[in-house]
């Protein structure tokens, strides 16, 4: 397996959401290690965890009923 080759953006997106699988797992792990010698996908991992929260800050507005 090549260092060069980028994860795909959906399993970028499971692994920040924490689907993607335990820490200890294989895939996580080298996933991990891509980003810490990847900006360009560390890039892409900020853009998503923005939209993530983006998304949940949006959910988080509707009016909650009040009793
Ligand atoms: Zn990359």
């Amino acid at each position: 397996m090549s260092m060069n080759t980028h994860p795909a953006g959906w399993k970028l997106e499971l692994h920040l959401m924490g689907r993607l699988g335990s820490p200890e797992c294989p895939v996580v792990v080298r996933l991990e290690e891509h980003l810490l010698g990847c900006h360009r996908c560390l890039d892409q991992a900020e853009k998503i965890t923005e939209f993530a929260q983006a998304m949940r800050a949006a959910l988080v507005d509707e009016p909650v009923p009040v009793r």
